[in-house]
């Protein structure tokens, strides 16, 4: 095993092994001290309700934690754009000793007056959770005067990791499904969870969707609206990606409101078609099903030339990836395999047992899988493994680059849609360009050392 893994963590990563029984511990606090690559509790609600774009966000706390989280996501709108401003109650140390509800009453009655949002979130941060202000109170106070929905976002950071931070973003939200007029929702219609429309890939898969015959109510969140997600409710089903971040809601959804839903993925050709083939399938539509073949054949004809293209180029070359959720990793290891290539370490932040499980499945044997790793780590399994790219966030690149190692950013910063059927040729594009860069002639790749 390597020795830049601390003692404390060797059980939090494994090798794959045909035959073997596989084991991995996950689903834990990160190691004091060893630098995890995760981000708080604040920081995932953050991520999870950024683009609901009609909305206004006010970050109750220190500045820090609205600058750390400002304009976190590349997310696009097609309308308003509130949820790019980032509000803060800029606590200082006299709040601290007196407590800060007065100053949150009074920025929320100012902001919801200057902007008129249609609803607003109010997250709770690390000093909120230590002094203890009565979020819910006067979120309560504040909803009756101005009479919009204000919503406390219960993520005080140092309560848990980025993934409670989903869970309380999801519960801020369920609040709001259930209170709009769903009559004029059709039956053949679903809600889109889990995509934050980043470089506008919300809108490539809703038109996807629109082709093979279905309606979409709400966009969660991504180029999300307010009242969309109030009339969330009167969808027939829930169609969920990136399932760490909603689950939780389409749990809630199911239980309180009784819609089924579905887990998907739009990352590669085969996780995108399979997701057009799963909706229509719910459905038990002859016609939509006839649809979202035809739409998968037409949309394979345009891209799959110049996937076999550099499918060529890049043949054998060997990949590795860190993400958030380890169910995108699940994509990711399919799209490499489609063009020829390796994947030899795969690990992600906040990756369940059995994601871990099926991650094993599908790498080839002495993969590496890592849950919850540090800079160190990941540094050593790319040098060992003698990687040609390195697919992450903004955290991975600099890694990366600094052991002279392609890199393809695949996190929520990102510009480039790499969603759908298009998205699959942007990313070969990607990987392709940062592989075959001739800059890694003057960056020789540094070497595994034998320690
Ligand atoms: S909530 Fe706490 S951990 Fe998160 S950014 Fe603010 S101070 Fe840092």
């Amino acid at each position: 095993m390597s020795t830049a893994i601390l003692q404390e963590r060797q059980d939090q990563m494994c090798r794959t092994e045909s035959g073997s029984k596989f084991s991995i511990v996950c689903d834990k606090e990160s190691l004091a001290g060893a630098i995890s690559q995760r981000a708080c509790v604040f920081c995932g609600s953050r991520v999870v309700l950024y683009p609901i774009a009609d909305a206004l966000h006010l970050v109750h706390g220190p500045i820090g934690c609205a600058v750390y989280t400002w304009d976190i996501r590349g997310a696009l709108s097609s309308g308003p754009e509130l949820h790019r401003l980032s509000f803060s109650t800029d606590l200082q140390e006299r709040d601290v000793i007196f407590g800060g509800e007065k100053k949150l009453y009074a920025a929320l009655m100012e902001l919801i007056e200057r902007h008129q949002p249609k609803a607003a979130f109010v997250y709770s941060t690390c000093i909120v959770g230590i002094i203890g202000d009565d979020l819910k109170a006067v979120c309560k106070r504040v909803a009756l005067k101005k009479g919009i929905p204000v919503l406390p976002v219960q993520s005080e950071g140092f309560k848990g990791n980025k993934r409670d931070g989903y869970r309380a973003a999801c519960e801020a939200m369920f609040n709001l499904v259930g209170t709009g007029d769903t009559s004029a929702i059709p039956a053949k219609s679903i809600n889109i969870l889990g995509d934050f429309n980043l470089a506008g890939e919300i809108w490539m898969i809703r038109e996807l969707y629109n082709r093979i015959g279905i309606n979409v109510v709400a966009n969660i969140t991504g180029d999300g609206r307010v009242a969309d997600i109030c009339r969330a409710h009167g969808a027939s089903l829930n169609v969920v990606q990136c399932s760490g971040a909603t689950m939780h809601l389409a749990r809630m959804m199911e239980n309180e409101y009784g819609i089924p839903n579905l887990r998907v993925s739009y990352f590669g050709v085969e996780d995108m078609a399979e997701s057009l083939y799963s909706v229509a399938e719910f459905f038990k539509d002859k016609e939509v099903m006839a649809r979202a073949r035809q739409v998968v054949k037409d949309e394979l004809e345009k891209i799959y030339p110049q996937l076999m293209a550099y499918k060529k180029a890049l043949n054998g070359k060997k990949a590795a990836i860190y993400v958030g959720g380890a169910f995108k990793a699940f994509s990711l290891v399919k799209a490499f395999r489609l063009l020829g290539m390796e994947v030899v370490m795969v690990g992600s932040q906040t990756g369940t047992e059995e994601e871990y499980k099926e991650l094993q499945e599908i790498t080839a044997p002495g993969t590496i899988i890592v849950d919850d790793s540090n800079p160190l780590e990941l540094s050593s399994f790319l040098k060992e493994k003698e990687v040609d790219i390195f697919v992450g966030g903004v955290k991975e690149r600099p890694i990366a680059y600094k052991l002279g190692v392609g890199f393809c950013d695949h996190n929520h910063e990102r510009k480039e849609a790499l969603a759908g059927f298009s998205g699959m040729l942007n990313f070969a594009k990607e990987v392709y360009s940062s592989v075959m860069s001739p800059v890694w002639k003057f960056m020789p790749r540094m070497e595994a050392q034998n320690d």
